[in-house]
Parts: C-alpha cells; sequence; structure tokens
C-alpha cells in the first residue's frame, strides 16, 4: 500500500468511528426521550441524563431501587446500550426459585439514575422516596466471545439471562417476558435460578430493609433532607 493510499484509508476509518459515535449518541437521545417527557426536571433532582458515547470496557452495571410511590415496588436497572433497561419489580426480588417475580417493563432510565437516593416530589412522576436497595455489576452468565452481544440477544428474545454481583443479590436470574399485556410496557417475570446462592424460602426483602448506600429506612429517607433534594435551586 502507498503512503497516500494508507493516509485515505485512515481518514475513511475515522470518519466511519465518527459517525458510529453520532448514531451512538442520537440512539441514546431517544432511548432517553420518554424518561425525559415523564419529568419536570426543574423539580425533581433525579438526573436528565447524558451520555458520552466515548464508553469505557468496564463492567454493567445493575441497580435496584426500592420506590415508595402510589404503590411501593422495586425498580430494577440493568445497563445496556448506553441506558439502564428498567423493570418494576412490585414485590421485589425473591432468593428462591419456585418464586416468579411479576417485573413490569417501563421506560429506559439514564446509567446516572444509579446513585440516585432521596425524594421525587409529591405530584411529580413517581412521586415518593427512593431508596438504593442493591447495586453492583452484571455479565452474561457463560464464557462467550461477546458477553454483551448475547445480553442483547437474550434481552430482544424475551429470554434474558444474567448473572448479578451485588451486595445482596448475587448468582444466576432470568427475565422471562410474557405475551400478555402491552407491547409497549411487556411484563416479564424475574426468576432466580438454582445455584449456591439461591435460598429457597427465605424472604430478602423483609431481611433488608434499609438502604445498601446509606442505611436508611424508607421512613428516614422520606424524612430527612436528602442532599440531594433541590440542590439545582
Ligand atoms: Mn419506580
Amino acid at each position: 500500500m502507498t503512503a497516500r493510499k494508507a493516509k485515505s484509508t485512515t481518514k475513511r476509518s475515522v470518519r466511519r468511528v465518527k459517525g458510529a459515535q453520532r448514531a451512538v449518541r442520537t440512539r441514546e437521545k431517544g432511548a432517553l426521550a420518554e424518561y425525559r417527557r415523564k419529568r419536570d426536571f426543574t423539580k425533581t433532582a433525579e438526573p436528565k441524563g447524558r451520555r458520552s458515547a466515548a464508553r469505557q470496557k468496564r463492567a454493567l452495571a445493575f441497580v435496584i431501587q426500592k420506590h415508595a410511590a402510589t404503590r411501593l415496588h422495586f425498580d430494577l436497572r440493568l445497563e445496556l446500550d448506553g441506558v439502564m433497561k428498567s423493570w418494576a419489580v412490585p414485590k421485589g426480588p425473591s432468593l428462591d426459585p419456585s418464586e416468579k417475580r411479576l417485573a413490569m417493563q417501563v421506560e429506559d432510565h439514564p446509567i446516572e439514575y444509579n446513585t440516585f437516593e432521596g425524594i421525587i416530589p409529591k405530584g411529580e412522576y413517581g412521586g415518593g422516596s427512593v431508596m438504593l436497595w442493591d447495586r453492583g455489576t452484571y455479565a452474561y452468565p457463560e464464557k462467550t466471545d461477546d458477553p454483551e452481544q448475547r445480553l442483547r440477544d437474550g434481552y430482544q428474545r424475551g429470554d434474558f439471562k444474567f448473572e448479578l454481583y451485588g451486595k445482596r443479590l448475587r448468582g444466576s436470574w432470568v427475565l422471562v417476558r410474557l405475551r400478555r399485556g402491552d407491547p409497549q410496557k411487556p411484563a416479564w417475570l424475574l426468576i432466580k435460578h438454582r445455584d449456591e446462592h439461591a435460598r429457597p424460602g427465605y424472604d430478602i426483602v423483609a431481611a433488608e430493609p434499609t438502604s445498601v448506600r446509606s442505611r436508611r429506612t424508607m421512613e428516614q429517607i422520606a424524612k430527612g433532607r436528602s442532599r440531594i433534594w433541590n440542590s439545582n435551586r
């Protein structure tokens, strides 16, 4: 290859990379549109969400937030393609493999949401207290060449297998998409696989009532002046 040819090849690949980065940015912007539409960021301290395309190779994040909204539920969030795929789990997770927990898929959330604990003002979307109940990383449960692609495939197929590395939740799990319900807001089942982290008959939601970050109870979060409450005013 001549020097000139090599230079133009480099330029082309730089253009290709920049185009791909733009595509990722656009996709992420679109992915969070529903999240942003539902919230008034002049009133809630929840993050607006801004992701740069320059993602480093690192473990994917997972978080569970206990949320005392109109109805108490647990929000399970798993990072995929620059956003947190999210499910509202009314009863919360169970370590008992015979317990299938209903998980209603909700809009993708920004990755910055993973550190949010505090109060969403009354009258705002999801108004109520939010507790960080568990957090850590997650991965595809088996050795494979492209684990992220395997996770993506599983998610799209509605047979989403993953392994959690949290403080409270560990081991292998699956989210199975049900055929019923609104295709925009599908219902799934969250199930613990049988492995050394399974605990039949154990109620982890009752056993762990406090924040994994601050050790506060829901009542303390609701009463306490949150550090992030309307910090932008
Ligand atoms: Mn919620």
